[in-house]
Parts: structure tokens; sequence; C-alpha cells
């Protein structure tokens, strides 16, 4: 079943490690089916180069395995609480890409300094308070404070991004990481300021309305 949902979700978890995100077998990418609402989701433990679309596991809303041998990640309770309460959801990432997760260390929201983060989030990325994993607690913090964006830090853990493919939630994380590498790097030749609230804002619709085919 969702043959061609878990072939997707297989290769875009190996996208995590292409676009050095991941390391060893942390970080998941999940999707929705969205014409029978079930998530197709990385299984536990299991190394990125070892993942095949048949090891993927199928769960519903209420955490069953419909289809694999497998156990779905340890993060399938975090996903599915989002799933549950953003319908407009049907892909998530989570890594501990390390930039974005030293900002998530400190508690601090990332600002908008970069045309790229401004055209893309359109404002701050928020932060989490602390939350255990294992059972929805996380993501019970990411559907609080996510707000409508598409990224939020995990306080003293690592970083979610949500959107209404697995595809944008990737491109999502990519530019999450690109943009706290770069605040990183700028943060250490002193004091700099985010973009204007109206920078920001024209930045985020002239390329909502212009970028792509
Ligand atoms: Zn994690």
């Amino acid at each position: 079943m969702l043959e061609k949902l878990k072939k997707e979700v297989c290769e875009l978890n190996k996208q995590l490690v292409k676009n050095q995100l991941v390391m060893w077998t942390s970080g998941n990418v999940s999707a929705r089916d969205p014409q029978t609402g079930l998530i197709v989701i990385k299984p536990s433990g299991v190394l990125f180069d070892e993942l095949t679309p048949d090891k993927m596991v199928v769960v519903n809303l209420e955490g069953e395995v419909i289809e694999g041998t497998l156990k779905p990640s340890v993060d399938t309770a975090s996903h599915l609480y989002v799933y549950k309460y953003k319908k407009d959801v049907n892909g998530i990432v989570h890594t501990h890409s390390p930039y974005a997760t030293s900002f998530a260390v400190r508690g601090e929201p990332l600002p908008i300094y970069t045309t790229t983060s401004a055209a893309v989030f359109g404002k701050e990325i928020p932060v989490s308070d602390f939350a255990y994993i294992g059972e929805e607690e996380i993501g019970q913090q990411i559907v609080e404070k996510i707000g409508d964006s598409p990224a939020i830090l995990l306080r003293s853990h690592g970083i979610f991004t949500v959107a209404k493919d697995a595809l944008s939630a990737v491109k999502y994380a990519v530019v999450l990481e690109e943009t706290a590498q770069v605040v990183h790097l700028s943060l250490l030749r002193g004091n700099i300021k985010p973009l204007p609230s109206d920078v920001i804002e024209k930045g985020f619709d002239i390329y909502k309305k212009t970028y792509g085919q």
C-alpha cells in the first residue's frame, strides 16, 4: 500500500543526509496520504543508507502500525499529534541539524537577518519549551508554539518543519540550517540587526508571487 509515498518518504529521508542535516540514525521525515489519512514514517534506529521503501512504516493517526515489519520512529507520537491538529500539514521533518539546534539550545528564536529567510519564512523562527521525547509532549509544544511558521526550534533538542507535503518540509529544514549557519557566522563578527519588518514582509511577498516555474 502507498507504494509511491513510501518511495518518496524513503528518498526524502536520504536527502537529510545529502544536505548534511543528520548524523547516524537521528532525524526523520514523515508524510500523510491525503486520501487515506495514513502516515508513512521512517523506522526507528535504522541507518539512512539502509533505508528502502519497504522498510517505511505506515501508521494511522492513533499510532497503530497498518503496514511494515519494523518499529516506527521514536518521534512518531510527536508527528501524529501535529497531523491531528494541523489538517493542512501533510509533511513533517525532524532533525538535530547543528547550527539551528545551537539556537534551540540557547532557547532563542531565530530572527530574520537574510533575504533568503525573509522570502522563505517571512517571520522569525519560534522556539518551544523543553519537552521529553517518546510521547505527545513534543507535538503539543509544536502545535502550541509554531503559529503559522513552517519551522520551530525545539528547546535543547533540534528542529521540526511542517508543510503541505514532505518535499516542502525538507526544503524548509535545509533553508533553516543554512540560515542558522549564516547567522552564527555573522554573530562571530559582532552584533547584527534583524531585517526591518517591512523588508521581511516585502521579501516574503515577492518570493511567493515570483519564485519557481
Ligand atoms: Zn530528536
